[in-house]
């Protein structure tokens, strides 16, 4: 593998970037980032906050569609006055939360619903759990559980500020030895159905078999108005954050899997060193880095989430592409020093909340592995550090964000790429969003990524980037059929069904 390549940018584009950086920096091009409807063409279709003709865009901007009508409900009543109308006029529906995921589940062109305004919790802590609306999102369920002293421990790690709707359709994780997906928390859901009725969904009420389809749905089986999940009593956690030579990384993986109970690897394209996150449970009291981590920390974050600054460096990013490693290595070492301290967990989990400032591409698998057994990480992991380095010795750089690996124990949901696996390995990357050679690089990693056994993509990741996806082979012909088969009970007539979705299954 090519590992010579030290310089990306060329003396004079530095000069440029260099340049551009100072001068546009007295400017403020801050604008609001979040993507909102367009209000000026509200209408109260069926006496519901709703607008007509507006075009959507997902946080990627890789799904763009045009509904008839996008509806804003806030109570049970108006989801199930929306389903009638649209079992009535032959309307197909789809759902969107926050519209963070990259593949097209919520693209459709009849009724689109937003979840946005059904966003109550209730805390049940005679029995551990949560009930929430499913629009309710991470930060707002934090804001009601953690002054109680409750946490969702295994929670996703890259944003606060998305769905448990979502989260849980497309079986969303987080990292940890123990951790389960997030929608093996689900202990009942309470959903419309395509005939308008209410049918609430647990274990107890339906048996295993059932449950386990519904708790990674994909917006197939109704709307989900309340979700109820378990949460646990709060606790801190002792981080340390390590830089380790990339070439050292799979001699120490082993034991940091094994006694830790929760890692995670970062790589920034042209780095030399791997970044493991790794923490554990404390009883010890919360505790700061050394001085210097702090000042580094701060120091590149401002920079880098600043509001003036922000602009400037998604300019560079847009314009100059090539330059993009340079800027991911040299701020992701400020980023990411090594550093160790003890945080409430929650802050050790959603350590990146702030990188929902820069649009990404992103694709994601799971694979299965075992501590003694990292045959299959080290492939996947080596497909994607190759792809970087073969890239920049043509000239390109499509890969130039993060590569990602995080680790966690298996899933009890049909869909789940975790699905009934001992362990489990979920690898990513990311690029700028509209970064040239994208869809290139996605198949070229995936020409070896597809032969890993028991490889799987994760929902909320854009699979129209892969070619021929064969989906029964790829989750078992026999849990897609069991999966096809609840989804029919929940939805005979296929409103919940889009184009996308009827192509992938073949329905
Ligand atoms: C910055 C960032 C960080 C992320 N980090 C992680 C991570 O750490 N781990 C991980 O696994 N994923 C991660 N994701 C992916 C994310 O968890 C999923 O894309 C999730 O679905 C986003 O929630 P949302 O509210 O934006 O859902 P949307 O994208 O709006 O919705 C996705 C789909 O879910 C279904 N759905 C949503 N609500 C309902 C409902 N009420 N009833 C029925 N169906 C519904 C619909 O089909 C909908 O189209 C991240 C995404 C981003 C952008």
């Amino acid at each position: 593998m090519k590992r010579a390549f030290t310089s990306i940018a060329t003396g004079r584009e530095k000069i440029i970037l260099f340049g551009l950086f100072f001068s546009l920096a007295i400017f403020n091009f801050a604008k609001s980032e979040a993507k909102e409807f367009e209000r000026n063409k509200d209408v109260q279709f069926l006496g519901i906050e709703s607008y007509r003709d507006v075009d959507i865009a997902n946080w990627a901007e890789n799904v763009k569609f045009r509904p008839e009508v996008v509806f804003l409900p806030k109570t049970k009543n108006d989801l199930i006055t929306i389903v009638n109308d649209a079992a009535k006029h032959g309307k197909r529906i789809t759902i969107i939360g926050k519209g963070h995921s990259w593949n097209p589940l919520m693209e459709g062109s009849d009724y689109l619903v937003s979840t946005i305004n059904l966003n109550k919790v209730w805390l049940n802590s005679e029995d551990n759990t949560v009930t929430v609306e499913s629009g309710a999102t991470i930060k707002q369920v934090d804001e009601i559980i953690e002054p109680q002293g409750y946490v969702v421990s295994c929670n996703i790690v890259g944003t606060t500020d998305i769905t448990y709707g979502g989260i849980m359709a497309t079986g969303s994780h987080g990292s940890g030895r123990d951790c389960p997906t997030m929608s093996d928390y689900i202990e009942e859901i309470e959903f419309i159905r395509s005939d308008g009725r209410v049918e609430v969904v647990s274990e107890a009420s339906h048996g295993s078999q059932i449950m386990n389809a519904a708790r990674l749905n994909l917006g197939l089986f109704g709307i989900m108005y309340k979700i109820k999940f378990r949460v646990e009593k709060s606790f801190n956690a002792e981080v340390i954050d390590q830089r380790v030579p990339l070439e050292e990384l799979f001699k120490v993986l082993p034991d940091y899997l094994q006694y830790n109970q929760n890692v995670e690897l970062l790589w920034f394209p042209f780095s030399p060193e791997v970044v493991i996150k790794s923490w554990n449970r404390t009883a010890e009291s919360k505790r700061e880095g050394s001085l210097g981590s702090r000042i580094e920390t701060r120091l590149t974050k401002s920079m880098v989430y600043g509001s003036a600054t922000r602009p400037i460096i998604k300019f560079i990013m847009k314009h100059f592409p090539n330059s993009v490693p340079s800027l991911t290595k040299t701020l992701s070492k400020g980023l990411f020093p090594n550093a160790h301290y003890i945080v409430g967990v929650n802050q050790a989990i959603h350590y990146v909340n702030e990188a929902v400032a820069y649009p990404i591409n992103e694709t994601e698998v799971a694979v299965p592995y075992d501590f003694d057994d990292l045959g299959s990480v080290k492939m996947g992991w080596d497909a994607m550090i190759k792809a970087v380095y073969d890239n920049a010795a043509r000239g390109h750089h499509p890969l130039n964000i993060v590569v990602h690996m995080r680790f966690l124990k298996s899933s009890n949901a049909i869909l789940s790429p975790a699905y009934r696996n001992k362990r489990t390995c979920y690898m990513d990357y990311g690029s700028y969003y509209q970064t040239p050679g994208w869809l290139e690089l996605v198949n070229e990693i995936w020409s070896t990524w597809k032969y890993i056994p028991g490889v799987r993509l994760h929902w909320a990741k854009d699979m129209r980037a892969y070619k021929d996806l064969d989906i029964h082979r790829m989750y078992g012909a026999e849990n897609v059929r069991d999966f096809l088969k609840v989804r029919n009970y929940f939805d005979p007539s296929g409103m919940f069904a889009n184009d996308f979705i009827r192509g992938l299954f073949e329905i």
